[in-house]
C-alpha cells in the first residue's frame, strides 16, 4: 500500500536540542515546520553540561531563559580543571562583560530529559507539528534534491511528508545523514571512549565554584563530575579507545577502578553510592563519537548538531554546536523560503560559519589535550599535538598549562569585536605573573576566534537586534536585525 503523503514546509528530524532550536527558529517566521522525533519525550540524553551562549543567546531567541532559570538547573560558572602541571584545580570561568551585566555570566549543568524537554515543549507551543513515537524510515529524493522524509507514525502506519527542506538533526547513532551523501570522517585524534554512571551524596568544590564542571586527568584518561543537583552527580570516564577490552567485562568495577587512580574524585566520592535504579541507574558507555561529515548539506536537506559532527566531551561544546547550527539552518532556510537569498548561497553561508566553528573548537580541544602532559602514560603521550604550525597555538597551550587556581577571568568581553585581550581585567589576581600570561593569552588567535561568534551570540541574545554585524566569511552573508535570516552585507548597511 502506497504511504499517506502530506506537505509542509520544513521537516526537522529529532528533537534533540539541534532539531528544537532550528524548528522554533522557522516556526517564528511563520512557516510550518513538522518535526518527528523517534522517542516519546522525556527521554535520556548524555551531555549535560552547557555553555553560557546556548542558555543566554539561543535561549532568549527561543524565548525560554526563564523557563530555564525557573527549572533551577545548577548554575555553572565555569569549569574547574585537575590538569596540566598544577596539582591545584584551576578555574575557567564565564566572567562577564559591563554591558552584559551579571546575568549572563553562567551556564547550567542541566538533567537532558528536563532540559530537552523544555525546548521541545516550547517548540510546538511556537507553533511546531512536534510528532514523537514517530522515527523517520527514510527520504524522499531525485537527482535534483531531497523532497521530504518517510516515517511510522505512532500506530505504525507509514507515512510521507514532502516539504521544501529536510532537516537532520536525528543525533549520533542515527543514519538519516547519510542522504546528505559523502562521508563521515572520524576523528584519529579524539578516538577515545566514554564510560559513565550517576553518583548520589558526592562532595562539591568550594562555593562559589560549586556547581561548576570538574575535569580531572589521571594515567589513563580523564574523569568529568558534574554536579546535576544538590545531591546528584553525573560521572564519566574517558579513556582511550584501546583500552575497550577493559569496558567487556564489569563495567562498575572499570568505572570504580578509573576513579581510584583519580585521586581528586577519588575523594569527592568517597561517601557517594553509585545509582542503581531508574533511569539513572544504568552504566553506558560511548565511543566513535568525534567526526565531521564530509558534506553537511546537498539542495534540500541540511546535517545539524551530532548528525553532522561532534569533538569531545572536554569542553562542553555539543550542545553548543548543535544549537548553534540549528541557528544557521533557520536563518538559511527562512532566507530562502522568503525569496531573498539563493539556496546555493545561503547553505554555503551555513556550512561556512559551521565548520568555522567546527575547526575553532576542535584547535581548541586538541591544544587542551596537550596541556596535560604525560610522558609515562599512553594515552597522554598518544595524544600531543604534533601538527600545529601556529607559534600563537603553542603559547596557547604552555600559558593555559601554567595558570594557577584564583579567580582568573578567562572571558570577559568589552564588545564583540574582538578585542579580548583588553577585555581582560588587571585586578587583584590578573596583576600577578599568571594574570600576566592570562591577559596575554587573549591576545592568541585560537581563544578569540572560539570566543568571537560565541559571543556575538550571546550579545545578540541580551540585547535583542544586535549592532551591525560583518560578515564572518570572506565575501559571505550578514545576519538580519532580528537574527533569524541572512542578509546581503550592502542590505544590512541600507537597513541601518
Ligand atoms: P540529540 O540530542 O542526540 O537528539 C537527536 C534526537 O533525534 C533524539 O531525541 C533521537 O531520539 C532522535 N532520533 C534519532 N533517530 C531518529 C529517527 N530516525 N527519526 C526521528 N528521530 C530520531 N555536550 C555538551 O554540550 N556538554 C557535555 O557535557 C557533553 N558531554 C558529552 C559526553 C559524551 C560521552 C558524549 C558522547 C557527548 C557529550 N556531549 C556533550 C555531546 C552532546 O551529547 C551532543 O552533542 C548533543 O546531544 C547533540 O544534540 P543533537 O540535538 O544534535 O542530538
Amino acid at each position: 500500500m502506497s504511504p499517506i503523503i502530506e506537505n509542509t514546509d520544513v521537516v526537522v528530524v529529532g528533537g534533540g536540542p539541534g532539531g528544537s532550536t532550528v524548528a522554533t527558529l522557522l516556526a517564528k517566521r511563520g512557516h510550518r515546520v513538522v518535526l518527528l522525533e523517534k522517542e516519546t519525550f522525556p527521554r535520556y540524553q548524555i551531555g549535560e553540561s552547557l555553555l553560557p551562549s546556548t542558555v543566554h543567546g539561543i535561549g532568549r531567541l527561543l524565548g525560554v531563559t526563564e523557563e530555564l532559570e525557573r527549572a533551577a538547573f545548577t548554575v555553572k560558572r565555569g569549569g574547574s580543571f585537575r590538569w596540566g602541571t598544577n596539582p591545584v584545580p584551576w578555574n575557567f570561568l564565564f566572567a562577564i562583560a559591563p554591558e552584559l551585566s551579571g546575568p549572563t555570566s553562567h551556564a547550567y549543568q542541566v538533567e537532558r530529559m528536563k532540559f530537552d524537554e523544555i525546548l521541545l515543549r516550547n517548540a510546538a507551543r511556537h507553533g511546531v507539528d512536534v510528532r514523537e513515537n514517530s522515527p523517520v524510515t527514510g527520504v524522499v529524493d531525485d537527482e535534483e534534491r531531497v523532497r521530504g522524509v518517510r516515517y511510522t507514525d505512532p500506530d505504525g502506519v507509514e507515512r510521507e511528508v514532502r516539504a521544501a527542506f529536510v532537516v537532520d538533526a536525528s543525533g549520533n547513532r542515527s543514519r538519516v545523514h547519510q542522504h546528505v551523501g559523502g562521508e563521515r570522517v572520524y576523528s584519529e585524534f579524539f578516538r577515545n571512549i566514554a564510560l559513565f554512571g550517576y553518583f548520589e551524596g558526592g562532595k562539591r568544590l568550594p562555593a562559589p565554584d560549586s556547581g561548576n564542571i570538574l575535569c580531572a586527568a589521571f594515567d589513563e584518561g580523564w574523569i568529568w563530575y558534574i554536579p546535576l543537583s544538590d545531591t546528584l552527580t553525573s560521572v564519566g570516564a574517558v579513556i582511550s579507545r584501546e583500552h575497550a577490552a577493559r569496558l567487556q567485562g564489569d563495567q562498575e568495577q572499570a568505572l570504580l577502578g578509573f576513579v581510584d587512580r583519580c585521586a581528586i574524585v577519588k575523594d569527592f566520592l568517597s561517601d557517594a553510592t553509585r545509582v542503581t535504579e531508574g533511569v539513572y541507574g544504568e552504566l553506558r558507555t560511548r565511543k566513535d563519537y568525534s567526526y565531521t561529515n564530509s558534506t553537511f548539506h546537498r539542495p534540500g536537506m541540511a546535517l545539524v548538531g551530532d548528525a553532522a559532527c561532534f569533538i569531545d566531551p572536554v569542553f562542553s561544546t555539543g550542545v553548543h554546536l548543535a544549537t548553534y547550527a540549528g541557528l544557521l539552518a533557520a536563518r538559511s532556510i527562512n532566507s530562502v523560503l522568503a525569496g531573498d537569498v539563493a539556496e546555493e548561497r545561503a547553505f554555503g553561508e551555513f556550512e561556512g560559519r559551521y565548520r568555522r566553528e567546527y575547526r575553532v573548537f576542535y584547535e581548541f580541544l586538541s591544544a587542551f589535550y596537550d596541556m596535560q602532559s604525560n610522558e609515562e602514560s599512553y594515552f597522554w603521550k598518544a595524544r600531543k599535538v604534533t601538527n600545529f604550525a601556529t607559534t600563537d597555538l603553542e603559547a596557547f597551550v604552555s600559558l593555559v598549562g601554567g595558570v594557577h587556581s584564583g579567580e582568573n577571568a578567562l572571558a570577559a568581553f568589552r564588545d564583540s569585536s574582538g578585542a579580548l585581550a583588553d577585555a581582560v581585567e588587571r585586578t587583584g589576581d590578573m596583576q600577578t605573573p599568571s594574570g600576566e600570561r592570562m591577559h596575554h593569552l587573549f591576545g592568541t588567535p585560537v581563544v578569540r576566534e572560539v570566543m568571537q561568534e560565541m559571543n556575538n551570540i550571546q550579545v545578540r541574545g541580551v540585547q535583542g537586534a544586535a549592532a551591525r554585524e560583518l560578515p564572518l566569511l570572506d565575501g559571505g552573508l550578514v545576519p538580519a536585525p532580528d537574527g533569524l535570516s541572512w542578509l546581503e552585507p550592502a542590505a544590512r548597511v541600507e537597513e541601518a
